[in-house]
């Protein structure tokens, strides 16, 4: 941790009995340290916003969105809606946030940024227990209780810090981006729409000749890469690896990945391409395609020369070009208890994108569990998981489930929920996963509350 003035130290000075510290001031934090205080434990929340910014931070405020404004789906019908209300119904801060600050935007709960980080801010300053730090921390003391929710863009001392705690292999550092072009640019007497098998969503789809897929595979292969900073070593998604890496591994491995053709009749020449790239529709206005499977680290003079060689992109306009994403996050299972903490460092709590969930709403909910836990921690209280039935539960499930060969960052999803019992029609099952978590957290709340 720095050394600046009334900044404490995490090994200085000692915490009192019912005092936790928290790291990183972002969704999982702010949520963190409200909950912790709404249960009577002080909190010295340490945040290094203004004095330092992440590439993606602008604002001094904590509880910064750093890209949509929308916290997604609102029914309970829907797995993130349903997480939504189990949060509310635990007195989440950040859903009082959304609810004050909240904007038209149809069937999805999206917020006014300024005002939603305005009023976390506020609520957090204006509470007695709560003494916000503005420093960079950049050690760790496992020996007391803490919660790290520093976010997927960590600053790198304190992730080498988490590295000597959880031992390297289990740290990632990176997810990766596709390019997004506009429609109105692309060569439409090229390119056709249709669904693989003409079944599911329809693409456009872009048709290489054996000869365009080799003048597109050597340019690929020659293209400069945007350079890492030495001490990260990339470890990406097997599901998601930028296109270049998948390339290098054989002159045909995109042909039967990203780039394969089955299933796709080019009705100009009635025959299946040699290799057909893929489209995917990005905005409701249709303006917008992403190309599917092309996340990549090329530098973005190569990514626009280079897709340019794709039948139908010759003079393709990028809205956006590829990128790798700083990722930083655990390989929780084995790890993580279903409490949050280390199962070797129990005084060490994750919360957020760090623990291995993706996006905001999941990221203030592992907040909100951490920071009962940690609460509960430093009053000598046993602690608690969430029914495996509820969002919440699903979650930690997902973190936690040691059996998952390729962990990797999850939103919340029915998927990750205990089938239903018997046959329920498709239509009725997210009304009745909703309505089996919700009872499942009010016996849950009802067995805290009388366990003390
Ligand atoms: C570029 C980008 C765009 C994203 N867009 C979306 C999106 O549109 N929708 C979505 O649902 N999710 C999005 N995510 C994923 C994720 O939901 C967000 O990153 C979310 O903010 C994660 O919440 P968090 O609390 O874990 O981390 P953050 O909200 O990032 O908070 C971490 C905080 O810790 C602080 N910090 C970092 N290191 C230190 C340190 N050493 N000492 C003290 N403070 C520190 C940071 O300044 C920051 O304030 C995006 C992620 C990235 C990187």
């Amino acid at each position: 941790m720095g050394g600046g003035q009334g900044a404490g130290s995490l090994a200085l000075p000692p915490q009192t009995s019912s005092q936790i510290i928290i790291i990183g001031g972002g969704l999982a934090g702010v949520e963190a340290a409200w909950q912790a205080a709404r249960r009577g434990v002080k909190v010295r929340l340490y945040e290094m916003k203004p004095r330092r910014f992440s590439p993606a931070h602008q604002s001094p405020l904590l509880g910064e969105l750093v890209c949509s404004n929308s916290l997604r789906a609102d029914s309970v019908e829907n797995a993130v809606g349903l997480l939504k209300e189990e949060m509310r119904r635990l007195g989440s801060l950040l859903l009082a946030a959304a609810a004050a600050t909240r904007v038209a935007a149809g069937k999805a709960l999206a917020v006014d940024r300024e005002a939603f980080a305005a009023y976390l801010t506020e609520a957090l300053e204006n509470e007695p227990l709560v003494e916000i730090i503005r420093e960079e921390v950049t050690e760790l003391n496992a020996d007391q209780t803490t919660i790290l929710a520093t976010g997927p863009l960590t600053s790198d001392a304190l992730a080498g810090a988490l590295a000597r705690v959880t031992g390297q292999e289990h740290l990632h550092f990176y997810d990766a981006i596709a390019p997004i072009v506009y429609a109105e640019s692309l060569d439409m007497s090229k390119v056709f729409r249709a669904s693989r098998y003409g079944a599911g969503e329809d693409y456009l789809n872009c048709p290489f000749t054996e000869e365009e897929y080799a003048a597109f595979y050597q340019a690929l292969m020659a293209a400069e890469q945007a350079p890492l900073r030495s001490f990260e070593e990339p470890r990406y998604f097997e599901g998601c690896l930028p296109l270049e890496v998948m390339a290098a591994r054989g002159y045909l491995t995109l042909v039967y990945g990203p780039l394969k053709p089955v299933g796709l009749v080019d009705p100009g020449t009635g025959r299946q391409p040699f290799a057909v790239a893929q489209l995917r529709q990005e905005n409701r206005e249709g303006t917008l395609y992403n190309l599917v499977g092309f996340q990549t680290k090329l530098k973005y003079g190569e990514q626009e020369r280079v897709f340019r060689l794709i039948p139908g992109l010759e003079h393709a306009e990028f809205a956006r070009l590829g990128s790798i994403h700083r990722n930083t996050f655990i390989r929780s299972p084995g790890l993580l208890s279903p409490h949050l903490n280390f199962l070797e460092h129990p005084h060490l709590f994750l919360a957020g994108q760090i623990s291995g969930v993706e996006g905001y709403v999941e990221s203030g909910a592992m907040g909100l569990l951490a920071g009962i836990n940690a609460a509960r921690q430093a009053q000598a209280r046993p602690l608690v998981t969430p029914p495996r039935a509820t969002a919440l539960g699903a979650l930690i499930h997902h973190l936690t489930n040691t059996e998952t060969k390729d962990f990797q960052p999850m939103n919340v999803n029915f998927g990750l929920f205990p089938p239903l019992p018997g046959r329920t029609p498709k239509k009725l099952r997210g009304a009745a996963y909703a309505t089996r978590a919700l009872e499942e957290l009010e016996d849950w709340q009802r067995q805290m509350e009388e366990g003390g």
